[in-house]
């Protein structure tokens, strides 16, 4: 079995908010020992690592990925793109995606059946390089919801698998089910990119989620939900969805109920598109009149009033900010971290905990995935410098001196990368 020892590295194992000066031992996927034995077990032949003056932690997880949103300025676009060179551009993103140290993605929801699923099997039989990855379906939706772009008098395809009623909410379910997905993907309320259903309008109805979960259940598959309105945060908690993406405009209610279920629920603001439409829109077209009208700044001060109470309610919250629009471009990923220290109040040890551990807790993997212990799995980065101290810079690939999903070596550390000089085989 492969073994690496990463000898004399400033640990930070994910169980506090130090690091600590150690040795870890690494054999074929998975961690074997931490700490001052790790040398002495290691035997010939380990391949060794000097990490002298860098940060081991573990990989990032991605909760709100769209690998297959492929740098579009509006939905319909994502529907324009023929599968099969949209296959090719999700293989990039994924593989980009690693490039920045995220090691696990929860993909939240797929730009088309299927796109996602193949980018998982790909991944996992080693055709393509990409993170660990639950794939998602698309959005199902109702008519007039979120990633409904029909018109009457233009056919154009958006990124919605639409669906009325309980029993067409139970086929595509199905479908969905069928084509592989791990993760089943609704959305409950509208958005303010949706002229006729803005954010707090809720276009589906009970009796339709109820459906739709009912046969999420009997294939044992994940629910996540795109609720925004308080509303739909409390149908999702009602009908016990797993993921309950955004909640910008939840109630005191909401937030009590969400608090109520906090041991079982996961929340994610996917704050990275909210920031940079009312802070950086421009680039994409959104003037600052354009951003008042859609109500963005609004949602702005929402998501961070909601936030710093959800943060205090100890509600589980991951890392994930709707990358792949064109004011969001994929590789950015991280930059959600330093949203969570800066708008929501968080420190950065809690906010490393969000896009580590806890991501990994939703991703499904328990006590074996997010912290650098002893039997985890070995998805680790080695970083210049200390995010516990400055989580920004691991929003820089230079930062990112290793990265290793599985106990193999994405990126494996050049001469120099730490002070000592790096990889010193013996
Ligand atoms: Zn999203």
């Amino acid at each position: 079995m492969t073994k690496t020892l990463i000898r004399n590295a400033d640990v930070w194992t994910g169980s506090t908010d130090q690091l600590t000066n150690t040795d870890v031992l690494i054999a074929g996927n998975r961690i074997e020992a931490v700490g001052e034995a790790a040398a002495s077990m290691a035997g010939e032949g380990a391949d060794i690592l000097d990490a002298t003056g860098l940060t081991l932690m573990p990989g990032m997880v991605e909760g709100h990925c769209h690998p297959s949103f492929t740098g579009i300025n509006e939905p319909p676009e994502l529907g324009r793109i023929a599968p099969e060179e949209h296959m090719l551009l999700t293989a990039q993103n994924v593989r980009l995606l690693l490039d920045h140290g995220f090691t696990s993605i929860f993909e939240a929801a797929s730009a088309k059946p299927l796109l996602g699923v193949t980018a998982r099997n790909a991944i996992e039989a080693g055709m393509i390089a990409g993170p660990r990855m639950r794939a998602g379906s698309p959005e199902v939706t109702t008519t007039a919801g979120l990633g409904d772009e029909r018109k009457r008098n233009i056919h154009q395809e958006s990124f919605g698998l639409i669906a009325d009623g309980p029993d067409e909410m139970r086929r595509v379910a199905r479908e969905c089910v069928r084509d592989g997905v791990d993760t089943l993907k609704i959305n409950i309320s509208g958005d303010e990119f949706v002229s006729h259903a803005r954010a707090e309008i809720t276009p589906l109805e009970d009796e339709e989620l109820a459906a739709f979960i009912k046969v999420a259940r009997t294939f044992g598959k994940t629910v996540a939900a795109h609720a925004r309105s308080s509303q739909s945060v409390k149908m999702a908690v009602r009908h016990g969805v797993d993921c309950i993406y955004h909640c910008d405009f939840a109630d005191e209610e909401a937030l009590d109920m969400l608090e109520s279920v906090k041991d079982t629920v996961f929340v994610g603001p996917a704050f990275g598109l909210v920031h940079n439409c009312t802070r950086e829109g421009e680039v994409a077209g959104l003037t600052p009149d354009v951003v008042e009208s859609m109500g963005l700044y609004r949602k702005f001060d929402a998501t961070c009033a909601t936030y710093h109470e959800i943060r205090k309610r100890g509600i589980r919250v991951v890392v994930g900010g709707d990358y792949g629009f064109a004011v969001t471009p994929m590789g950015q990923n991280a930059r959600d971290i330093e949203h969570f220290v800066r708008y929501f109040g968080y420190t950065p040890y809690e906010a490393l905990c969000c896009a580590t551990q806890i991501g990994a807790d939703l991703m499904g993997y328990g006590d074996e995935l997010g912290k650098v212990e002893p039997g985890f799995l070995a998805d680790l980065l080695l970083v210049r410098g200390n995010p516990l101290q400055d989580v920004s810079i691991l929003q820089h690939q230079d930062n990112l001196a290793m990265i290793m999903k599985d106990g193999r070596m994405h990126k494996r550390p050049g001469a120099g990368a730490g002070r000592s000089g790096l990889i010193a085989a013996e």
